[in-house]
């Protein structure tokens, strides 16, 4: 029984991650649609039954667009803060809502939990870390920023998954509206691929690694431009013990197309990404 992590699905189009450790599942952010994401658990041999709990990180519809119809359907829990409960309105009523304090440690089944805040523009947004057969993935998409917390979060841990979400000159050459750019581009809003690499050089400084590069946008960033821009920052620091995958930006189509990292394989990314 090992840690297997499949990206369902990355970017500002929608996210789902599938952990699962033996025959039990988590599953981090619904924001893709339901029959989709139905198909793409099936293509990965899993039943959405087998989900012991849906992990929210925020309540942007990126990440939460069909939570609820996901939970009602197979009465699997949802787990999340209490900011982002509230935020999530009416849509969570009548459904098994269990709250998990940031900090605060869980387990569910082999799996065990705690998250992380991130600075990003939703209501109580954050990271997870989580465990399992003596593996850890940590977890940080949409953030502006990073702090000691956000890096004590993803330090250690076998396979990180952050955002590289743009590039800073194809963003100020996008066609964006001001207020749209600025959001993007603050404190609270998405990590461009320098600040990535800078993050990552702080976490990765003595531990290799794996990482994958998530949250990539359609418009202002390439897997290529990514890569290239979080490995210059590595290199410049000295870091060399990462190994990077950059994660598609639309969901895949079909069972080859779903990057999977097995702990078993730790330091080796399944799939040559780019
Ligand atoms: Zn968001
Ligand atoms: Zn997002």
């Amino acid at each position: 029984m090992s840690l297997t992590v499949t990206s369902l699905a990355s970017g500002s189009s929608g996210n789902a991650l599938l952990l699962r450790c033996g025959e039990d599942a988590l599953l981090v952010d619904c924001g893709i649609a339901l029959r989709t994401l139905e198909g793409l658990l099936r293509y990965q041999g899993a039943e959405p039954g087998q989900i012991r709990a849906l992990l929210l990180t925020h309540e942007h519809g990126d990440h939460a667009l069909s939570a609820a119809a996901l939970a009602r359907r197979y009465c699997i829990p949802v787990v999340c803060n209490e900011g982002t409960r509230v935020a999530m309105g009416a849509e969570l009523d009548g459904l098994a809502v269990e709250i998990l304090p940031v900090g605060q440690l869980a387990a569910l089944g082999p799996f065990e939990l705690r998250s992380f805040h991130l600075p990003h523009d939703a209501a109580d947004p954050v990271g997870l870390r989580v465990s399992a057969a003596g593996a850890t993935v940590a977890i940080a998409v949409d953030l502006g920023s990073w702090t000691e917390e956000v890096a004590a979060g993803l330090r250690g841990a076998d396979l990180i998954l952050v955002e590289a979400n743009h590039d800073r000159e194809l963003m100020r050459a996008a066609p964006y509206p001001w207020a749209i750019q600025q959001r993007i581009i603050g404190p609270r809003g998405h990590l461009d691929n320098v600040q990535c690499g800078e993050l990552l050089a702080h976490v990765c400084a003595t531990t290799p690694c794996d990482v994958w590069l998530a949250h990539l946008s359609q418009q202002t960033n390439t897997p290529q431009v990514a890569a290239a821009g979080v490995r210059r920052v590595l290199s410049l620091a000295g870091v060399t013990g990462v190994r990077l995958g950059v994660l598609p930006r639309r969901s895949p189509k079909g069972p080859a197309a779903a990057p999977t990292w097995r702990a078993e394989d730790r330091l080796l990314v399944q799939r040559r990404l780019l």
